[in-house]
């Protein structure tokens, strides 16, 4: 069940019902739970459960639900198995037949995403890098070549390391929205590349909690656009002295080694939208 990042308001209804209503809520930190839960004013068992304790844990709660008992699993903000403990627990009580059910709410990753204003169609949630210098480098790698957004979390401590990892690896004009105290009083978004972040927190000590939203690596697409317009090129240049499509695609194909088939048919999309003009091609 999800949580609030940080403003109490977004905990909704029906999250509030349940945690009233269930046998046990299962918590990354009681005490820390025990604060949030008395605000609402619910008197609840508790279960501690987090990555230092997942194994032991794990068993004990499948026997009360098994038992036919309810738990609701929370972390100390927004979505459990988001950078938080969760998976294992879902995934045993599943194997074992026990119905789950996520009561939707708070992601930063998701919160940051949507009010970062670079693509939301693709995207790809990679929360914390590893720390090892091996994994981090081929993590930060994989990243760099990317077409779609990547969802990063950064603790306040590492961020410029972080972006400046990330500007010799991507460059550091790529677009980027460093979100800060998402849902918070302070909320906010540095941009728009990476280097304007690096100087903004060079000259602003990185304070709270940190979203990275990394907008992707265009520059394949921006290629094979300069590849089929020098194809298209070559072809209407061939056009314009009589030849007919076919054989133009075909003299194409031989001189650069692309399928006929792929040639002929970019040459007809490209006719319904004529992208070349006939001066270009006459040059
Ligand atoms: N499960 C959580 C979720 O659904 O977003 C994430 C838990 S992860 C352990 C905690 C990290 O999420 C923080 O270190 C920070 O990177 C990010 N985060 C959490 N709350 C945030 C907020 N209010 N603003 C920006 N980032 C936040």
């Amino acid at each position: 069940m999800a949580t609030p990042i940080g403003n109490m308001s977004d905990l909704s209804k029906r999250a509030k019902y349940i945690l009233s209503k269930v046998s046990l809520i299962a918590c990354e930190d009681t005490r820390r739970s025990g604060i949030f839960l008395k605000k609402l004013d619910i008197k609840a068992s508790l279960k501690s459960f987090h990555k230092h304790n997942t194994k032991k844990r794990l068993g004990e709660l499948l026997k009360i639900l098994e038992a036919g008992k309810s738990i609701a699993l929370i972390s100390d903000a927004g979505l459990p198995g988001i950078s938080d403990p969760g998976e294992e627990l879902v995934l045993a009580a599943k194997q074992l037949g026990i119905k789950v059910i996520c009561i939707p709410g708070p992601c930063a990753a998701l919160t940051a995403l949507v009010a970062s204003g670079l693509p939301s169609n693709k995207f790809s949630f990679e929360g914390f890098l590893p720390s090892k210098k091996k994994d981090r480098a081929i993590a930060i790698s994989k990243i760099a070549k990317q077409e779609r957004t990547t969802l990063l979390y950064e603790s306040p401590y590492k961020l410029i390391k972080l972006l400046e990892e990330l500007g010799k690896a991507c460059g550091n004009e790529r677009p980027i929205q460093v979100a800060r105290e998402l849902t918070k009083l302070h909320e906010e978004f540095i941009g728009p590349t990476i280097d304007s972040a690096i100087n903004y927190f060079k000259s602003n000590e990185p304070k709270g909690e940190f979203t990275i939203v990394l907008g992707g690596n265009h520059h394949i697409e921006d290629s094979q656009v300069d590849e089929d317009s020098e194809l298209l090129y070559k072809m209407k240049k061939l056009i314009n002295n009589g030849y007919s499509y076919s054989i133009a695609a075909k003299k194409v194909a031989i001189e650069t080694g692309c399928s006929k088939r792929l040639l002929y048919s970019l040459l007809h999309k490209s006719s319904s939208s004529d992208s070349l003009s006939k001066e270009t091609v006459e040059d």
